[in-house]
């Protein structure tokens, strides 16, 4: 099998596949052949690759001449129809918010894996893209929040008199949450959590963080582990209770979504008003409507002194290690695609298989995103 790597489109810096990705595809009987300059961003430079027994060629050249091409956002439309015929896609493509691409790849009877549908389940975790790029977000969050705070994290005691420690609220428990309690923690601030999973305590509190308890939060476990939409009474008690905490913050971590929804708006205009001034929001829900009112996609905005950062790109920021994940992710993934001697081998009995093929042979195969794209149908007829 021929699979081909292409080089993403600025502003993206990651690449799908790293030069030790391509070793282990080797050893697998593949042939891969990379867009001149396509790990550069992410400062993997192409003899990198060759030595790794890649060739390198022009993007026209890969897009013609691969059976699986890999990639990390959606292929720009106008590319679509360079690609071979029976040319398979792997990369991750929004499919709740890109219905667009999702329906193209559908009438191009492309067969399309989109690697935010792995399932969650203790099988795929070594595939989980999601989970690894939240890890980066949560991390990078974090990071971006100290350097633009007009305080220390930490504690301090010093001649020059006692320097309280930089209280954190976080909003969302998930993997990115998770992991910017603990990079908060490791830099000595005092952190707050909120979720509306009851299952997350127990995790927030061996981290060191404080778990803000809601009472009446909607769970389902029929959600795949997810949080599910709450009901207006709760959303009212929760929003009073984020307010009292997050006034009293510093720095707020919003990462709260809900798969397939607008992400929960948790923090209103009022709240970020009455914050101190210098202080800073990151929101890592920005792509899909954001936890705070004031945030814009893309964009920092300052109100009232607070800086609201809303930004959902952030693995795109530290690209060395964002691809080695992701390449890692992806060869694991692959490993359920493609025999040992090198042919596909598509099972569509393997529930990871199924569950991350967007499409095939004209159909949309994902039950989530053929039920989210029926739904939207029958809300606009
Ligand atoms: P996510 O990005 O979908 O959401 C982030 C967090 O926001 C979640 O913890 C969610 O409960 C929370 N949230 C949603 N609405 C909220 C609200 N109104 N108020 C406060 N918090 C709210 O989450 P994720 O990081 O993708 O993780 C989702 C689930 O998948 C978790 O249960 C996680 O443990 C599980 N998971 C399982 C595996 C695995 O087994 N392979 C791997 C990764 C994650």
């Amino acid at each position: 099998m021929k699979i081909g790597v292409i080089k993403e489109l600025q502003p993206e810096r990651r690449v799908a596949l790293t030069p030790e990705g391509v070793r282990s595809l080797k050893t697998m009987q593949c042939d891969i052949l990379i867009e001149k300059d396509a790990g550069v961003s992410a400062f993997y430079a192409n003899y990198q690759y060759e030595d790794a027994g890649a060739t390198i060629i022009s993007r026209r050249e890969v897009l013609s001449g691969s059976d699986l091409l890999l990639m990390i956002n959606p292929l720009p439309e106008k590319e679509m129809g360079d690609i071979t015929p029976g040319c398979m896609v792997a990369g991750c493509f929004n499919p709740f918010q890109n219905e667009a691409f999702v329906k193209k790849l559908q009438h191009t009877a492309i067969t399309s894996f989109s690697m935010e549908l792995v399932p969650r389940t203790t099988r795929a975790q070594a595939m989980d893209i999601l989970s690894s790029m939240a890890t980066i977000a949560g991390y990078k969050a974090v990071l971006e929040a100290a350097s633009l705070l007009p305080r220390f994290f930490p504690m301090f005691m010093s001649a020059a008199g006692t320097i309280k420690p930089t209280k954190v609220l976080i909003l969302g428990a998930g993997v990115a949450g998770l992991q910017a309690l603990a990079v908060a923690r490791k830099l000595g601030a005092v952190v707050e959590v909120f979720d509306v999973r009851s299952a997350v305590k127990e995790e927030v509190m061996s981290l060191g963080g404080k778990f803000i308890e809601v009472e009446g939060a909607k769970e389902d476990s029929a959600a795949g582990g997810y949080a599910v939409e709450q009901s207006d009474a709760f959303r009212k008690k929760q929003g009073e209770l984020i307010h009292q905490h997050a006034v009293k913050s510093d720095v707020i971590i919003a990462t709260a979504q809900v798969p397939g929804k607008k992400a929960p708006l948790l923090i209103r205009t009022e709240t970020v008003e009455a914050m101190n001034r210098g202080s800073v929001i990151i929101d890592l829900a920005a792509s899909t409507g954001g936890n705070c009112e004031c945030t814009e996609n893309d964009k920092t905005v300052v109100v009232h002194g607070v800086t609201v950062i809303g930004k959902s790109d952030f693995p795109s920021d530290m690209p060395s290690d964002a691809s080695h994940m992701y390449s890692n992710n992806m060869i694991n993934f692959l490993k359920l695609l493609i025999s040992k001697d090198g042919k596909l081998n598509l099972d569509f009995t393997d529930d990871i298989v199924k569950g991350t093929c967007l499409t095939h042979k004209g159909e949309i195969v994902n039950e989530r995103i053929r039920n989210a794209m029926t739904r939207d149908e029958d809300t606009r007829d």
